[in-house]
């Protein structure tokens, strides 16, 4: 067991026995490639920003947060929630386009 783990739990005596399991098809896992798919993402929306309003449609406002994009687990989806929505407020503050949620990853 990790040393770190003993001592959040206050754990002193030495374990007697240990297992460790790799838990298959469990919280899934992003699959080759995701960085630079979220690359292209975010430089599609980036791109809809500046477009005419003509052709741009919905990309023009959309910003993206959840587990497709920046991490599986709920940690990782309450920050980039949190960033986000402070990017948004700050973004309509200053009137400036909206961001794509994806300024900050990996
Ligand atoms: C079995 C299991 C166990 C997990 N255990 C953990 C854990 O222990 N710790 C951890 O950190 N993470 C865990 N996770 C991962 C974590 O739960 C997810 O990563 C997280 O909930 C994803 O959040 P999200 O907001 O991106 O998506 P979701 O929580 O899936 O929210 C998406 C929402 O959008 C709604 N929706 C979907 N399509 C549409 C539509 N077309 N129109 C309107 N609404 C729609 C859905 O109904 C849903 O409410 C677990 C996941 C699973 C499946």
């Amino acid at each position: 067991m990790n040393p770190c783990t003993f001592q959040q739990l206050g754990i002193a005596a030495t374990p007697v026995h240990t297992s460790c399991h790799i838990l298959q098809q469990c919280i899934p896992q992003y699959t080759v490639g995701h960085p630079e798919r979220l690359d292209r993402v975010h430089a599609t929306l980036a791109a809809a920003r500046t477009a005419a309003q003509s052709n741009s449609g919905v990309a023009r406002c959309l910003s993206v947060v959840g587990a497709g994009y920046v991490g599986v687990g709920v940690n990782d989806l309450a920050l980039a929630a949190h960033r986000l929505a402070v990017n948004l407020h700050q973004s309509q503050q200053g009137g400036l386009p909206p961001p794509t949620g994806l300024e900050q990853r990996f």
